[in-house]
């Protein structure tokens, strides 16, 4: 690997203290990574204060201009950078070219949203002053982000936050910090001034953080990641009242009507279930059919599962890849057993396989009862749990019977029924007739413990941005 040390101030600094990071396929180290304690978060703090000062002060054009070359160089470097996500995340190198690209996207769509805070003049009712309101770059951003997209989850924060004229520090998921190093040099060339963007991977990740977040130069943490750890990411950041950005955890219901077209359905379901083996925020997890159509349904979707492809992702005929670790590969057997037990019906997969790598099956569930674990907690892997309803505002109530409130997805060939169940779901998103909801041109977010915060589209930039309205009279 070419980089594995830290990254800040535009150079690579060695550390004592080094983690192995390991190819989840093969289970053999590919990669011994620096960890960066307090002290190197301190010299990250002081580089981006510094760079800061010069890049919120160029114009939103020149900025915008760096933001469009690291999309060209980045497009011109998808396989290379599709490789090293697959090696340290596991994922099969159709989906890993998929999130390349879609993190490539997010530098083009920031370059163009760059030159657009835009700002407004009005004359207030009353007082005869004019209310003059425009946004100014927020102070250093703190990114923290998770290991099932090591490339899109680092690019969807870095690029608004350069769009908006902030500096960062990156502290990458240490089971995949090498991807975040590798875009480093690709951002150099595009004229990243040195400090601007820094990246530490740590094991000493909450106290690191922690300090970051009570340095008084931060003003905006952006996080994806767990519930759990938003939480206390919430309460640290209390304490200087910063902005928070939480991209959380997600329980994504798919309604599957019985006026469904039963291939789009298929297809939808497919890609929300599968994409990324299901190591998704944005995954199928709990899969709620109409009782006249649940017996074709699963029939032609566990057809589909268990004809996919499962083995090391660097081979491209394969469809699906290992998950992450052993960890998260034992918690899906565990959330299949718990659902059999239970009384759920294994139609395919649901035995781990033995041998090296953290494979599991893809799987399909049905007759899942409504106790089971999987329908409460996000199962993260290649699990579809299918239920039967046959009431729509039954379907409705079940849907939203979570804590979270990522996205949804509804099939239904009646666009009418089909909007007025899209406006009863209490979710950020819905996917209606498709199952892929991700661009970066839309608000990506949810509601409730799903996070604050919408990271694409316009308001994107804006999570670090401040408003600031000027009273004025001439
Ligand atoms: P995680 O355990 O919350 O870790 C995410 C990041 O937080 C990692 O960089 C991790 O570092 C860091 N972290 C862990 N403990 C921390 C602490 N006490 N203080 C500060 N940072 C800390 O989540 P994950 O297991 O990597 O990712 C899976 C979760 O992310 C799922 O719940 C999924 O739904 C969610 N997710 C949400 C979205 C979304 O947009 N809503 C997108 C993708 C994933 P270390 O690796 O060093 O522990």
């Amino acid at each position: 690997m070419d980089h594995t040390d830290l990254y800040i101030n535009g150079t690579w600094h060695k550390t004592a203290d080094r983690f192995d990071v390991i190819n989840p396929a093969t289970e053999q180290v590919i990669a011994s990574v620096a960890s960066a304690d307090i002290a190197d978060a301190n010299k990250a703090l002081d580089a981006a204060a510094a760079a800061m000062a010069d890049w919120a002060a160029r114009t939103p054009r020149a900025r915008s201009e760096v933001l469009r070359r690291a999309w060209e160089l980045m497009t011109a470097r998808l396989d290379d950078f599709a490789h090293l996500i697959t090696l340290e995340n596991g994922k099969a190198s159709g989906d890993a070219k998929g999130e390349a690209a879609y993190a490539a996207e997010f530098f083009r769509w920031f370059a163009e949203e760059a030159v657009r805070a835009d700002g407004m003049i009005t004359h207030a009712p009353a007082s005869g002053a004019r209310i003059m309101v425009q946004h100014k770059p927020a102070g250093l951003a703190v990114l923290i982000t998770p290991w099932n997209y090591p490339a899109a989850m680092g690019t969807r924060k870095i690029a608004p936050a350069l769009a908006a004229g902030c500096g960062v520090i990156i502290k990458p998921a240490s089971e995949t910090p090498l991807t975040m190093l590798a875009l480093m040099p690709l951002l150099e060339e595009a004229g990243v001034p040195p400090g601007l963007v820094n990246v530490l991977p740590s094991r000493k990740t909450g106290a690191l953080v922690d300090h970051m977040l009570h340095d008084p130069r931060v003003r905006v943490v952006s996080f994806t990641g767990s519930t759990g750890v938003g939480r206390k990411l919430l309460k640290s950041a209390a304490d200087q009242v910063l902005k928070p950005a939480m991209e959380l955890g997600g329980n994504a219901p798919v309604i599957v009507f019985d006026d469904a077209d039963m291939d789009i359905a298929i297809d939808g379901t497919m890609q929300a279930k599968m994409r990324n083996l299901g190591e998704a925020c944005t995954a199928a997890n709990r899969i709620y059919v109409h009782e006249a159509i649940a017996a074709e349904f699963t029939k032609r979707l566990t057809a589909r599962m268990a004809a996919l492809k499962v083995g090391d992702g660097t081979d491209s005929s394969v469809d699906v890849g290992p998950l992450v670790n052993a960890d998260t590969r034992d918690k899906v057997a565990a959330f299949v057993a718990d659902a059999v037990a239970k009384g759920a019906k294994v139609e395919c997969g649901g035995v781990t396989p033995g041998g090296i790598g953290y494979f599991y099956p893809p799987t399909v569930l049905s007759g899942v009862p409504e106790n089971a674990d999987c329908v409460h907690d996000e199962i993260f892997g290649p699990v579809a749990a299918i239920q039967t309803f046959t009431d729509q505002d039954d379907v409705i109530r079940r849907a939203n019977a979570t804590e979270y409130g990522l996205v949804a997805y509804v099939f239904s060939g009646d666009f009418k029924r089909a909007l007025q169940v899209c406006e009863r779901l209490d979710y950020g998103m819905v996917g209606l007739n498709r199952g892929l909801v991700s661009d970066p041109a839309a608000p990506f977010g949810g509601t409730k413990q799903s996070g604050l915060g919408r990271e694409g589209g316009h308001e994107g930039m804006l999570e670090f941005m401040e408003t600031q309205y000027i009273s004025a009279s001439w």
